[in-house]
């Protein structure tokens, strides 16, 4: 790459490799250094157990069923399921103008642990580790379905993200037809792929590597890093060394792995701002019930709001919404910050 400007003061757009999509980055317009602010968001201690909460082991759900008295993890299908296996799948299109198809899906919610008042970054890694589990047997159950196409592990987190229980858990969506961000992906997998026989994110992390200026983490099985298109403040992606389509070709190592990289992750996460850091997470893996595409390489993206303190986030209104997303800080000066976090966390440091 030449140098012919600079990527820590010229406004730059940045191309999203996986996408094909521009990022606007505009670092003069944070100049200033970062304050290192600790504000103190009174961590509302939330009880063990809160028997109004249906996560909680023995409580009963929306729907009726109660929830056994599980010790580790435990999977159910959503009772308010925003995609149903029952639907038949039609399509209209009407003049090319009126398009639409019908979509069957499975919406399950995972509770990550029994505990009502922990989030990943405090669980133990053991605990994690059950969790990377149960997305795999899950993944494993749902793809014997002929007809789930794709399947979304995902984790909304605080209630700036719109998620209303703070219990830990995640949700997982299987659906018939390739959902958008996985289709842009996986146009641009293939294109790498064909053009040099390597996974696109095999070549990436080998040059973020030796870049090492926007690595976070890195273990035997794992790379995180603030992507170089990153757009949110405190984006960061997290690719597995063996190219691998699916978490179910995962091997026990690289489970354990996941689960310390995880922990490590949101620990530096929560320590930023001293409070429990939102986010939007999730795996992209490769479509199933299809041709296998080597070209896929499993990874994780962490999408999460917060920009200057606790209660600063960031929006992506006005110009994002119209253009493309933009940012002010760096994915350079994010991953400084990032790296500059203790791996202890704040509540125990
Ligand atoms: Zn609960
Ligand atoms: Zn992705």
């Amino acid at each position: 790459m030449s140098n012919s400007f600079d990527f820590a003061s010229n406004p730059h757009t940045r191309i999203n490799i996986l996408t094909g999509e521009k990022v606007l980055v505009s670092p003069h317009r944070n100049k200033r250094p970062w304050q290192g602010q600790t504000e103190e968001v009174s961590a509302a201690q939330r009880p063990t157990y809160d028997e109004q909460c249906y996560l909680c082991p023995g409580n009963v759900r929306a729907d009726g069923a109660t929830n056994p008295d599980y010790e580790a993890s435990f999977v159910f299908v959503n009772d308010f399921s925003a995609l149903l296996s029952d639907t038949e799948l039609t399509k209209v299109d009407d003049d090319n103008l009126l398009i639409a198809a019908t979509e069957k899906g499975i919406c399950k919610v995972i509770s990550f642990t029994p505990r009502h008042d922990l989030t990943l970054p405090e669980m133990s890694t053991e605990a994690i580790k059950a969790v990377v589990d149960l997305w795999q047997n899950e993944f494993m159950e749902l793809a014997e379905k002929e007809w789930i196409r794709y399947i979304q592990i995902f984790e909304n987190k605080g209630s700036i993200m719109g998620c209303s229980n703070p219990h830990p858990h995640g949700q997982i969506w299987a659906q018939s037809s390739i959902p958008v961000e996985i289709a842009k992906e996986t146009l641009q997998q293939e294109k790498y792929y064909q053009n040099t026989g390597e996974t696109l994110l095999s070549a990436y992390a080998r040059k973020e590597i030796t870049r090492e200026e926007r690595v976070v983490i890195e273990n035997d099985h794992f790379l995180v890093v603030v992507p170089f298109w990153a757009s949110w403040p405190y984006e960061m992606l997290v690719i597995s060394k063996r190219p691998v389509q699916h978490i179910t070709q995962f091997t026990e190592d690289e489970k354990t792995a996941l689960a310390i990289t995880l922990k490590e992750l949101t620990i530096r996460y929560d320590n930023i701002f001293k409070t429990s850091f939102p986010y939007s997470a999730g795996m992209h893996q490769a479509p199933v019930n299809t041709t296998p595409s080597p070209a896929w390489h499993w990874h994780m993206h962490f999408y999460p709001p917060l920009l200057r303190s606790a209660s600063v986030k960031k929006f992506m209104v006005g110009y994002e919404m119209l253009a493309n997303p933009q940012r002010d800080i760096t994915p350079e000066y994010a991953a400084e910050v990032l790296r500059s976090q203790s791996t202890i966390h704040y509540k125990h440091g």
